[in-house]
């Protein structure tokens, strides 16, 4: 750790290194989640989708890469193991054994909210003591809530048109 970043701390490091470690695993997951089912996706939307989930699936990455150099600096040490990035996350990986994109919208759903949980968490934690990291966890933040945003206007979508359809059923 440099010296004016350790004199600087006003935090317990090694309870933000553990978390910002935490993160770092559940943005490795979450990446290849996107990526895979990008790559899987059938059903409604499913080239729209597929597109926004690997632009998804890069920045989860770009915020891997932040942590870990924020890990870094902190003097820590970024998990060198993927074998550890599932029983370090606490955000469950949602495998896409349904590669349905009703399916995967919802699953992706899930690890957005517990994204958003575990940044928040971080803000929390850094507020008024660690403004690198609290500036870099408020970014992470907000690029989650916008990824939660566009999965609901993906399910808001599917819904409306489902609905317009058994509306003509309806009335024929
Ligand atoms: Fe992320
Ligand atoms: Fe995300």
């Amino acid at each position: 750790m440099g010296e004016m970043a350790q004199k600087i701390a006003k935090i317990d490091s090694d309870e933000l290194i553990k978390t910002l470690n935490i993160a770092l695993s559940e943005e490795w997951l979450a990446y290849y989640q996107y990526w895979i089912g990008s790559l899987l996706a059938k059903g409604p939307h499913r080239a729209s989708i597929a597109r926004e989930f690997m632009e998804h699936a890069k920045e989860e990455l770009s915020h891997a890469l932040k942590l870990a150099e924020r890990i870094i600096e902190l003097g820590g040490t970024p998990i060198l193991n993927p074998d550890k990035w599932s029983s370090t996350a606490i955000c469950h990986y949602e495998e896409p054994s349904n590669p349905y994109t009703v399916e995967l919208l919802k699953q992706n759903l899930i690890s957005e909210r517990c994204a958003i949980a575990r940044y928040e968490k971080i803000c929390e934690m850094t507020f008024g003591k660690d403004y690198e990291t609290h500036r870099l966890s408020t970014k992470i933040l907000h690029d989650e809530i916008e990824h939660e945003q566009e999965i609901t206007d993906f399910q808001d979508d599917i819904i409306s048109e489902q609905e317009h359809y058994h509306s003509i059923q309806t009335t024929h």
